[in-house]
């Protein structure tokens, strides 16, 4: 493989449905691949038994798909450093944990889960949080802390351990993050972190370094919920001989509520109405149904257009942004540090943005299936008359699923009006004006926009109205609203028989409601 190539890999633990601050961590690192000709692969962190979740891993698979963004390699796909699902490289990593026994830089430690939560009391008693490491290791029963006779007694018997990386007591431990610049940390906060369990499963901090190196990754992209590891994992790669070999990390700012207090969470969605998650997720235990943007109707587009500037921006004034041009414009000087707060209104926004792009035809294609769904697909409907409603709808929904809803009057005649409109503008004898609409449009064949626009316009002449006194009654007249779909091609639309026919009912229910 060429040493050079720019590779990044999107690491999730299939332990429940991806969040969408996830699809972003997998988004920036594809963007970042694809900009520099590299590979993203996708890589099952699976590691922890307890917490593996059916139907996970699929999900985040069908998501990233949804989401158009590609994988190279992949539990699926395979690749030249397959398997991709870490359960399955399981015989990799312990012959590293032992060679840092080896060199000094890990050890046995056979404290059992009683003897850890016992130090965690001990410690908490004194209104101190325990931590494993240089401080307390001497304590606790460890190959550092037992005589060595003991520790190849217990070895030989088959005693459980596990093994835990030596930290350095004072200790500098400095790296080059690509969002955050240079970081220094004192070894003193870091603790003895648990390289592999005992049951020879590796945890997240061997097993990501380990496969990180073997699948010649570049740059390693993460929540920032792991930087405080970071010093760790800078001491492992050094402990390991890997330190050239050492991706660039880049830690992503979170995803916050849309106050902007705490992180995003799905709690925040259900309580204000927006999914947190790309696609619909049912809990297998609980049965719970999350939402997701997909089921919601949202573009997907629109979906990563929005997530590409939670936390980036290109640093010019354009906002709509195609998976292509995201890749040419992006780069992490561009990711902010601070957090990125979630608003609901600009994710809507940016689907509106995206459905104003889309060719009417796809929408007229939405149009038709929810007619029909519906059961409100006619005999006298063809493809050009769904076309030109979705035409007409277009500028006015911010999902295609809004359409039937908002043009419902499209299709069927209203049985309601606007009644304050209708007070509002109402003048004694104008019916007689809407009469004589009524009477012509009902006589009119083959109706256009401008023939209905200057039928009105020369009608309401005749009868000494300015159009401005008759147009929005017989919006409501017809549409049963106050506002809505462009009047003049929706009287064509109609045609000029049901034109007649709406403006005679109108008339009728407002003699009944009104004394004018
Ligand atoms: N499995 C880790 C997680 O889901 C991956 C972090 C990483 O990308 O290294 O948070």
């Amino acid at each position: 493989m060429n040493p050079n190539k720019t590779r990044l890999r999107f690491a999730p633990s299939p332990t429940g449905p991806l969040h969408m601050g996830g699809v972003r961590t997998a988004l920036y690192s594809f963007l970042y691949a694809r900009k520099h000709g590299g590979d993203f692969i996708l890589r099952i962190e699976d590691t922890d038994q307890t917490r593996f979740v059916p139907g996970a891993e699929e999900y985040i698979a069908e998501a990233l798909k949804w989401a158009g963004i590609v994988v190279d390699e992949s539990p699926e796909a395979g690749g030249p450093h397959a398997p991709y699902r870490q359960s399955e490289r399981k015989p990799i990593y312990g012959k590293y944990a032992m060679q840092m026994v080896e060199s000094g830089h890990a050890y046995y430690a056979f404290d059992t889960a009683e003897e850890l939560e016992a130090a965690r009391k001990k410690a908490g008693m004194n209104k101190e949080t325990f931590s494993y490491g240089p401080a307390t290791r001497m304590e606790m029963n460890n190959s550092l802390a037992l005589p060595e006779s003991i520790t190849e007694t217990w070895l030989t018997d088959g005693m459980p351990y596990v093994i835990r990386l030596r930290v350095p007591e004072n200790e500098k431990i400095e790296f080059t993050d690509l969002i955050r610049g240079d970081l220094s940390f004192e070894s003193v906060l870091v603790d003895d972190k648990v390289l592999l369990k005992s049951d020879g499963m590796p945890t997240y901090h061997l097993a990501h370094i380990v496969d990180d190196v073997l699948m010649e990754i570049t740059h390693a992209v993460r929540g920032e919920e792991w930087l405080p590891s970071a010093p760790a994992h800078i001491l492992i790669y050094k402990y390991l001989g890997w330190h050239a070999r050492m991706p660039q990390y880049a830690h992503l700012p979170l995803l916050l509520k849309p106050d902007g207090h705490g992180k995003l969470s799905k709690r925040d969605g259900d309580k204000l109405g927006f999914p947190v998650f790309p696609l619909e997720w049912k809990d297998p235990q609980s049965g719970e149904v999350s939402t997701g943007y997909r089921e919601k109707g949202y573009y997907p587009e629109a979906f990563v257009n929005m997530l590409a500037f939670l936390g980036w921006n290109p640093g010019t004034e354009q906002e709509i942004f195609s998976m292509e041009d995201l890749i040419a414009n992006f780069s992490f000087e561009h990711v902010h540090k601070a957090g990125a707060r979630f608003d609901h209104e600009k994710a809507i926004w940016y689907n509106e943005q995206w459905l104003h792009r889309k060719p009417a035809a796809i929408l007229a294609h939405s149009l038709k299936a929810q007619l029909q769904e519906a059961g409100l697909w006619k005999a006298l409907y063809d493809d050009a008359f769904v076309q030109q409603c979705a035409e007409l709808l277009q500028p006015r929904v911010q999902f295609e699923n809004q359409m039937l809803d908002t043009g419902s009057y499209l299709f069927t005649a209203p049985t309601t009006w606007d009644d304050a409109i209708i007070s509002k503008k109402w003048k004694p004898g104008i019916e007689k004006f809407f009469d004589a609409v009524a009477e012509i449009m009902k006589k009119t064949d083959n109706l256009d926009g401008t023939m209905a626009e200057e039928i009105f316009k020369q009608l309401a002449a005749e009868h000494n109205y300015k159009p401005g006194e008759v147009l929005q009654l017989m919006r409501v007249m017809v549409s049963g609203q106050s506002s809505g779909v462009d009047l003049f091609p929706m009287m064509a639309l109609l045609g000029g028989a049901e034109v007649g026919k709406r403006t005679q009912l109108a008339l009728q229910h407002i003699s009944k409601t009104t004394n004018k």
